[in-house]
């Protein structure tokens, strides 16, 4: 991502121009133990309907604690992604909505879900009422989870989230809903299920075309078929799947499968814990087959332009075909979705001297092959020290190269171990809640409230962690533990990388097989190596920046265009309401999305981006066009 404000310490520093949100502060713990929490979330519920009814939404902010609660909203009542905080808050944005809440109801489907009394926290700290709600609104609906927490012996709601899910007249196909597949009866234009297939990828006029067929194309893609918007994806890869592929020889899933899974077609039971990237790239071949989604792949843009009074783009593509032909279509998309890589352009710093540079290689980690077996011996630097430096360092290492890793700040380090068996314990792994329970619980917390809850996590982590940590720093690895203390998931969410979850590289760096050179900008490249702002010098065969990439925002100006791009916030990091900017929502341009992150975040903003783009579709969004767009 966006390389922010370098005078900023590593640790504190966000995406540029992203807030570094306050840590929230979780209530005190109720003693309450006999309380029945069935009841009470009854009655809260009850109050909660009777307030709704009569359009009180000073009645319904009386509902929350005064100063400390929150209503985190995802398209439930305004096409926004929202948190308001405290009760003033609150009802200024029952205020501001347009659409009614008709009912909210208590959620006694499972065990997991339904009311009871103990932790609202992950770590088991706080005590209170947590349940799960669902919701109907004049649109659509939805479910949500509420924790109660006791202000001054009563008690009052702390958190509440809502998450709309499907619009009212356009549910999914599923379950009971799902679709014959055949029609019985004597038809001489019979087509066969192959037969439509095959002119609907080939003929299809996309409503909305997706670039880009990762994680986060297709994902939203899956999406967009179940409400039955017509999408494309295109990318430019030959097959789907190259996006991992092509990526270095060694990669595997830093994240564990639970975490992991995709819509509609979760991993199988026999799946790896970790996957690796060519076993992962075959997993959304067969996706993209099952969900029947539509794929053009060898194929790239050519040019697009905006239409502001038809509120459509004109898009012309070029697709190479298999028998080496090409083919030049254009196309009348109402939207297009960004989903080329969460990161944009890389981030290759252009040095002093890096044109005369006479060793082997010379390049981005996102063009770096994986190490040359025939190079033992040879000398490697890795510039950088996230995942992809640490993974490429330890490949170099298992060749036989002699590598120095180098770091200008500081790294935060999480082992493994301690995402899977501490970090995400008890919501996803083998006997945690079905994943979209997870999701609502993960999701249901406000971020600043996420944070508090990571400082705690990542005290622990560390503490897991101790030996490994202590090894690193007798290296001369610089650590830190993210901002304000928060550890590496609000890294990621702030930030976009600067950290590293070490799948054994650490371990190399103590006991110095990997070497470090902390601290010290590059002054330039040498014919033969590197020399350091200190004067130290390092000879080197092959350099990798593993640097990272610029924000999203710089790959849309290099597609569409500065006019395009100057309409475009800045994506990725929080707004002051600690939801991510820009990313699953209006952009700022009319028609363009963005869309991308880890499996996890893929999974569940896939489904938040495609109801408004149906929505929109539906005519239930006024324009496609920023904050004026509240229903
Ligand atoms: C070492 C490492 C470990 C990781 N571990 C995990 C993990 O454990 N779990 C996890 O969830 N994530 C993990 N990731 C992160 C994951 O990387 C990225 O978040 C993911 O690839 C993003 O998916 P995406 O769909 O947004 O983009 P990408 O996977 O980058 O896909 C973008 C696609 O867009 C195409 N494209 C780009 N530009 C154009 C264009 N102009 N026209 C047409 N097509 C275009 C590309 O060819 C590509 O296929 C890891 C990454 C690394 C490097």
């Amino acid at each position: 991502m966006g390389v922010g404000d370098t005078s900023i310490r590593s640790s504190e520093r966000p995406e540029a121009g992203s807030v570094n949100i306050p840590v929230g502060v979780w209530p005190t713990s109720s003693k309450n133990e006999s309380v029945d929490a069935h009841k009470v979330a009854n009655e809260v519920i009850t109050r909660f309907n009777d307030t709704l009814a009569k359009k009180d939404h000073a009645a319904i902010a009386d509902l929350f604690s005064e100063d400390n609660s929150y209503w985190r909203d995802h398209l439930a009542l305004s096409w926004d992604l929202r948190t308001s905080k405290g009760s003033a808050d609150i009802k200024k944005y029952l205020d501001s909505s347009k659409v009614q809440m008709e009912k909210i109801e208590v959620d006694k489907s499972s065990d997991y879900r339904a009311p009871k009394f103990g932790a609202i926290d992950v770590l088991g700290d706080i005590t209170g009422i947590n349940f799960f709600v669902t919701f109907e609104t004049s649109l659509g609906r939805g479910e949500g989870v509420m924790n109660l927490a006791e202000d001054n012996g009563q008690w009052k709601v702390f958190t509440l989230y809502t998450l709309l899910k499907e619009l009212k007249g356009h549910e999914e196909p599923l379950g009971h809903r799902r679709t014959k597949g055949v029609k019985h009866g004597g038809d001489p234009n019979r087509k066969t299920w192959k037969e439509t297939r095959d002119a609907e990828k080939e003929e299809i006029d996309p409503t909305v075309l997706i670039l880009g067929a990762g994680q986060g194309g297709l994902t939203v893609a899956a999406r967009l078929r179940m409400l039955n918007v017509p999408a494309l994806i295109v990318d430019q890869n030959e097959r789907v799947g190259d996006n991992w592929r092509k990526r270095y020889r060694q990669l595997v899933l830093h994240d564990p499968v639970w975490y992991d899974h995709m819509p509609y077609v979760p991993f199988p039971a026999h799946w790896p814990v970790f996957t690796p990237k060519d076993k992962l790239a075959e997993f959304f071949e067969a996706y993209v087959n099952l969900l029947e989604l539509n794929v053009w792949t060898s194929t790239s843009l050519k040019s697009t332009s905006w239409d502001e009074s038809k509120k459509q783009w004109t898009v012309t593509v070029e697709r190479r075909k298999p028998d080496g032909s090409t083919q030049t279509r254009t196309l009348h998309p109402k939207h297009i979705v960004q989903a080329t890589g969460h990161s944009g352009e890389k981030n290759f710093p252009q040095i002093k001297g890096m044109q005369d540079f006479k060793g082997d290689r010379l390049c981005h980690s996102s063009e770096h092959p994986g190490a040359n077996p025939e190079s033992k011996g040879k000398k490697a630097v890795v510039v950088g020290c996230c995942n992809s430096g640490h993974d490429i360092a330890q490949d170099f290492f298992e060749k036989g190269y002699d590598i120095t890793i180098v770091q200008r700040s500081t790294t935060c380090v999480v082992s493994s171990e301690a995402i899977t068996d501490i970090g995400n314990k008890g919501l996803y792994d083998q006997d945690a809640p079905p994943v979209d329970d997870a999701d609502l619980t993960f999701w249901s917390l406000p971020s600043e409230l996420l944070k508090a809850q990571q400082i705690k996590v990542t005290k622990i982590q560390a503490d897991h962690d101790k030996k490994m940590h202590d090894g690193l720093r007798a290296a001369g690895f610089g650590l830190d533990s993210g901002p304000m203390d928060s550890g590496l998931l609000i890294k990621y969410f702030q930030r976009g990388g600067g950290y590293y979850i070490d799948v054994g590289a650490s371990q190399l760096i103590i006991d110095g097989k990997i070497k470090v050179k902390q601290g010290q900008e590059i002054a330039q490249i040498l014919p033969n190596g590197i020399e350091f702002a200190d004067g130290d010098k390092l000879e080197a065969d092959e350099i990798v920046f593993a640097t990272g990439y610029q924000n999203m925002r710089t790959q849309a100006r290099k597609i569409f265009g500065d006019e395009v791009a100057d309409r475009v916030s800045d994506v990725w990091g929080f707004n002051d309401e600690g939801e991510f900017r820009t990313m699953w929502q209006k952009s700022g341009h009319p028609g363009l999305w963005f869309m991308g992150g880890n499996l996890a975040l893929s999974r569940f903003y896939s489904r938040v981006l495609a109801l408004q783009i149906k929505a929109a579709e539906e005519g239930m969004i006024e324009d496609g066009e920023g904050a004026k767009a509240r229903l």
